[in-house]
């Protein structure tokens, strides 16, 4: 019988190997970061440890019920992990969806709760929405998020000193596709995500799960990476203690 599980564990495993060939995108590594409040994205930070053609998929806004599904699809038939930056009061709507993220191997960080203009808030406001989105997370995943996206990259002092003592890694960006345009379609995404993969090299990649023509032009997207030689990083953290 041991012999046989043996043998059937081998099959499964080569076969799982098979899928994720050569032709595949796939995940060249994983970064796994400390849980200091450090902070990274050249956009606003330093850079992440990445080589020349690394990059690390992000993807914000979500979970999406109508377009977080297809963007797992894409990113599975890619043999392709990335990071998943949700919104608190998302993750209350749709806990299952959230989990199911991590379970297919992605990680997940935190978008604020509401997705508010931080700077327009009073300081006391902007830490209730932290606290919120804190306390969202940690209700559907059981541990304390290792990481924070501010939402429109609009960062605060009194949000990055909080976040800085709770151990929450801010993550910035390097380049976007700038798929918050309405009328973009999968072409003007590809060429974008070309052009500003040839200006940056490597570095985090910002995305919207929850952005219908961004789920459908993924698969797309990611044959841009691939075509065009890039290696997918995945990121993830110590964990909590
Ligand atoms: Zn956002």
């Amino acid at each position: 019988m041991k012999l046989i599980a043996l043998l059937l564990a081998a099959i499964a495993t080569s076969a799982t190997a098979a899928e994720c060939g050569a032709d595949k995108l796939n995940t060249s590594r994983t970064l796994v970061l400390k849980r200091e409040g450090a902070a990274y994205g050249t956009n606003q930070h330093a850079a992440l440890p990445l080589a020349q053609g690394e990059v690390v998929l992000t993807f914000d806004d979500g979970p999406s019920p109508e377009n977080t599904p297809q963007v797992l699809k894409a990113l599975a038939e890619q043999c392709s992990k990335a990071t998943f930056f949700m919104e608190g009061r998302y993750l209350r709507q749709s806990p299952e969806l959230a989990r199911r993220v991590v379970t297919e191997g992605h990680s997940a960080g935190i978008h604020s709760d509401t997705h508010p203009h931080l700077p327009t808030l009073s300081h006391e406001q902007q830490l209730d929405d932290l606290q919120r989105s804190r306390a969202a997370y940690k209700a559907v995943f059981g541990t304390e998020t290792p990481a924070y996206r501010f939402p429109f990259l609009e960062q605060t002092p009194i949000m990055l000193e909080a976040l800085k003592r709770a151990n929450i890694t801010v993550a910035s960006i390097d380049l976007a596709i700038n798929d918050w345009i309405p009328e973009d379609t999968t072409d003007i995404l590809a060429k974008r995500l070309s052009e500003n993969l040839d200006k940056a090299g490597r570095g985090i990649i910002l995305m919207h799960d929850a952005n219908g023509p961004t789920a459908k032009a993924l698969p797309t997207l990611l044959n841009v990476l691939k075509d065009k030689g890039y290696k997918v990083v995945h990121l993830e953290w110590e964990k909590a203690q």
